[in-house]
């Protein structure tokens, strides 16, 4: 019989079975195939096979391949884990203030969006307390980027309903920083979720809950939503610094251009093409700063990285300033077009 992973912890998950059952599951032999090094070896969204044994127990005997998964690192676990997986759509809710937007947030839950190949819709919540132009000037600059953006709030109902809309036919991801209202807008979203709210954030949390796993719901229009535990930071590994670029709309089209090509760190070399359109303005200082934070902790944890089948090449020293400024100014000049 074939279920669907709603929650879960390392032993024993709730699994909705394709006889409409809900049935707590351990896995068979205690261990999923390719998923030993994972934190949790399935995850929410995930599409499983069970069996019923004789004494009524139910087991996981295998996972479906799934289509994408989400996840983060988790640091305490020291291992990769998968949050949610089979996703149409990331939901990152963030908030104007209590507490403050993090762009470099979304810009992570940004990384991941891009690596499970699934778009990213920014809901901007508790817009009841107003948001501030800065705020505004980063939405818009997402929005240029290819991200969705939706204003809403979970206090007054504004941009609820339009919100569901979204989510039509999908299964979609929430994930937020603790305390942006994630929970207040998943109960104005659907009344019965019953999520809780206004919990103790993760540092005082720590230490009650040994296990917080996401929770996949199934709305009664048939939605599903899968919610995350809040989180401080999302930590990132497993991806290769040298193609972290590939990941940022606005740079992976910039790298084939730098004089370097995939041996550019893109911070000191001349010729460098993007160094070069931050000062142009084409890129965002802070997109651009956002990189560079995300680069250098890809490259100090590099010992993991390499654990995945994959190593980080040493950064290039020598060579970097061999670009001379008449051929960079040649070189914009043939390229202008491409630029606008
Ligand atoms: P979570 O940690 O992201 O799940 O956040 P909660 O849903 O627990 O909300 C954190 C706090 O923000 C609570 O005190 C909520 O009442 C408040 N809150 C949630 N949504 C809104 C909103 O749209 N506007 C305002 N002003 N406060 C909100
Ligand atoms: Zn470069």
């Amino acid at each position: 019989m074939r279920g669907l992973i709603l929650s879960g912890t390392n032993n024993v998950f709730s699994v909705l079975c394709e006889d409409g059952e809900r049935r707590s599951c351990a896995i068979k032999g205690k261990r999923i195939k390719d998923k030993e090094f994972e934190y949790n070896a399935l995850a929410a969204g995930d599409e499983v096979e069970i069996e019923v044994d004789e004494g009524g127990q139910a087991l996981v005997t295998a996972l479906t391949t799934r289509r994408n998964a989400f996840g983060r690192y988790n640091e305490k676990g020291r291992a990769h884990q998968s949050m949610a997986a089979n996703i149409d759509l990331v939901v990152c809710v963030a908030s104007p203030s209590f507490p403050p937007f993090r762009p470099r947030f979304v810009d992570r839950v940004a990384i991941l969006a891009e690596a499970a190949h699934v778009p990213l819709l920014i809901a901007l919540n508790k817009t009841d307390l107003g948001v501030g132009e800065e705020i505004e000037e980063r939405l818009a600059l997402y929005e240029k980027l290819g991200y969705g953006i939706h204003r809403c709030s979970a206090e007054s109902g504004r941009g609820v309903s339009e919100l569901i809309n979204l989510l039509v036919g999908k299964t979609s991801v929430f994930v937020g920083q603790s305390g942006v209202g994630k929970s207040s807008l998943l109960n104005a979203i659907e009344p019965g979720l019953g999520r809780r709210t206004g919990e103790l954030s993760e540092k005082f949390a720590r230490g009650k809950h040994t296990t917080t796993m996401a929770e996949l719901f199934v709305l009664p229009g048939g939605e599903r939503i899968i919610d995350t535990p809040g989180v401080r930071r999302l930590a990132l590994r497993g991806i290769d610094p040298t193609r972290l670029d590939a990941y940022y709309p606005e740079l992976a089209p910039l790298t084939p251009q730098c004089e370097f090509g995939l041996s550019c760190t893109h911070t000191d070399e001349a010729g460098c093409r993007i160094t070069r359109a931050v000062e142009e303005g084409l890129v965002h200082p802070d997109r651009y700063e956002s990189y560079l934070r995300v680069r250098f902790e890809l490259e100090a944890n590099a010992e993991y990285s390499a654990k995945e089948g994959w190593s980080v090449p040493p950064p290039r020293r020598a060579g970097g300033k061999r670009g001379d400024g008449a051929r960079r100014q040649a070189r914009y000049h043939g390229r202008k077009e491409e630029d606008d």
